[in-house]
């Protein structure tokens, strides 16, 4: 039997109250790794409550505490960086570097946070009126439910958690059903560094029953869930016929735009490193490339010659360039794009397949793919493919760059290549998306900016930075009258 991981719920390791387990898979081996709970309603239900009382302690904990803890949370990550990076590629199957970039957003972040809870600043304003005092201050809120997905197994969860955890409120945490060992270890971590009994609590299970439970469950107050549109939207509807509060970050159809004037080799690593980098399974991932007519065949035949090099295999080989996708499922889909990319009438230059080498069969491989000739309204062009598929869109000027950027339905991510400086500010003030780079790839967000996109990615708000308070905390506007007499604003001079 393999070891059976547990649930965290009011300070207790629980075992689910229906006793069912599923296994937890390493994508590049097929190998079991450990058994996870499948919880149901009640472990969800029992996770709530638990949540709901200690948030009358935890809201009263001065927020330099609450920082504290979370600064222990950081030096604690800071020991496990290696074993928690090693842990993440043998579940998630990211190359073994980025699993650690992974781990370092979760210690920056803690490090991040525990300094808010000497800040978490508001703020004061005169009043109108003689002798009375004006100030907004934030208010915790209560519990916050975490739902998160598989692709970032550290970094999602400690963005939602440490922002709720500094602001005062309560958590549970419901994580993607195929990292659970992450979870379990930051839970681990967060219980180590002296989170009271009840603060956060951790609830293994599937998104119908133990995510449904959450989002529907009267005592949840705020919804913080990274993850598909498809599940984000519904998310919103369950929430919002309550009227709760939701932050939703989902998925990306991230462009890089090519100018004729750009540093070729460096827009060549960018490319590369953003559209294959974790597989394709980023959120910012580039999967469309806009390239100016000039140097579009250069370029092509140069991005097949790096992609014909890049070496898939296990990410904890270090010579590995791109690790498996995440499960059977995921291959399916990417290769079902793959067809229809050729039916629209795209070309397909290289990949498109799953390798044929004997020792990649037992894990879930699939080449890194290139199109060309391919139009912005082509499926492949519009929808989130989640895989190591890029597609090259040609084009004739900036503004029709931009334009082909702006045509999708997401707008998380974008950037642009080019020497030219007065085209990187008209880019920068017209791509329609939440976050933009200059001559960078379109991933590699730092946690003391705001994260997050327009449109179809999410619903208005931030993650990471000060943003996140925005959203975990309420704001209280206090007036406090030292005049002894009714002072009637609006009215009385
Ligand atoms: P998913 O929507 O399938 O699952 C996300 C989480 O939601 C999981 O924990 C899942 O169990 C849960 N869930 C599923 N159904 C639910 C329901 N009915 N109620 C409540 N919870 C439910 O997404 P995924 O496949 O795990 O993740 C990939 C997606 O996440 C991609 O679209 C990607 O772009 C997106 N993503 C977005 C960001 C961002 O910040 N914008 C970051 C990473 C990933």
């Amino acid at each position: 039997m393999h070891v059976r991981l547990l649930n965290f719920i009011g300070g207790q390791w629980s075992e689910p109250v229906n006793g069912q387990y599923h296994n937890d898979y390493n994508p590049a081996t097929g190998e079991v790794l450990v058994e996870v709970p499948r919880s149901s309603r009640e472990d969800a239900n029992r996770a709530v409550a638990a949540a709901k009382e200690a948030f009358q302690s935890w809201r009263l904990v001065p927020a330099p505490k609450r920082g504290e803890i979370l600064f222990r949370v950081g030096q604690l990550l800071m020991e496990r960086k290696s074993e928690l990076a090693k842990k993440m590629t043998q579940e998630m199957g990211k190359v073994l570097l980025e699993a650690e970039g992974d781990v370092q957003e979760g210690i920056d972040m803690a490090f991040y946070m525990a300094g808010e809870g000497r800040r978490s600043f508001g703020y004061t304003t005169p009043s109108e009126l003689p002798n009375k005092f004006a100030m907004a201050v934030r208010d915790p809120i209560g519990v916050a439910a975490i739902i998160t997905p598989w692709n970032f197994p550290m970094a999602i969860p400690t963005w939602k958690i440490f922002p709720a955890l500094v602001a005062g409120n309560t958590v549970v945490f419901k994580p993607a059903s195929e990292t659970p060992q992450l979870a379990y270890e930051l839970v681990k971590i967060l219980e180590e560094a002296g989170v009271p009994a009840g603060v956060v609590n951790l609830v293994f299970g599937s998104g119908s029953e133990v995510g449904e439970t959450l989002i529907s469950h009267p005592d949840v107050a705020l919804i913080s869930f990274t993850g598909s549109n498809e599940t984000g939207r519904h998310v919103a509807q369950v929430a919002g016929s309550q009227l709760k509060r939701v932050s939703l970050e989902l998925g990306g159809k991230n462009a890089i735009i090519v100018l004729d004037d750009a540093d070729l080799d460096l827009a060549i690593d960018g490319i590369i490193w953003s559209a294959f980098g974790t597989t394709g399974q980023r959120c910012t991932a580039c999967s469309r490339l806009i390239v100016q007519e000039g140097i579009y065949d250069v370029l092509r035949e140069r991005l097949k010659d790096r992609i014909a090099k890049l070496s898939l295999g296990s990410g904890l080989d270090s010579k590995t360039d791109v690790g498996p996708l995440i499960n059977r499922q995921a291959v399916e889909k990417v290769h079902k794009y793959v067809q229809i990319g050729q039916d629209e009438g795209a070309h397909l230059e290289i990949g498109g397949d799953v390798p044929h080498d004997s020792g990649l069969s037992a894990g879930n491989f699939y080449l890194p793919t290139l199109f060309t000739d391919v139009t912005i309204e082509m499926r492949i062009a519009q929808e989130e493919i989640f895989g190591p598929v890029l597609s090259m869109i040609k084009v004739k000027t900036l503004e029709e760059a931009i334009q082909v950027n702006n045509k999708v339905t997401y707008g998380l991510s974008s950037s642009i290549f080019t020497r030219n400086v007065n085209a990187a500010f008209q880019a920068i003030r017209d791509l329609a998306t939440g976050i933009v780079y200059i001559n960078a790839g379109t991933i590699g967000a730092e946690i003391h900016l705001p994260f997050g996109g327009t449109r179809g990615t999410g619903n208005g708000h931030r993650e990471a930075g000060t943003a996140a308070l925005d959203f975990f905390s309420e704001w209280k506007a206090v007036y406090v009258d030292y005049s002894g007499k009714l002072q009637r604003a609006q009215i009385d001079d």
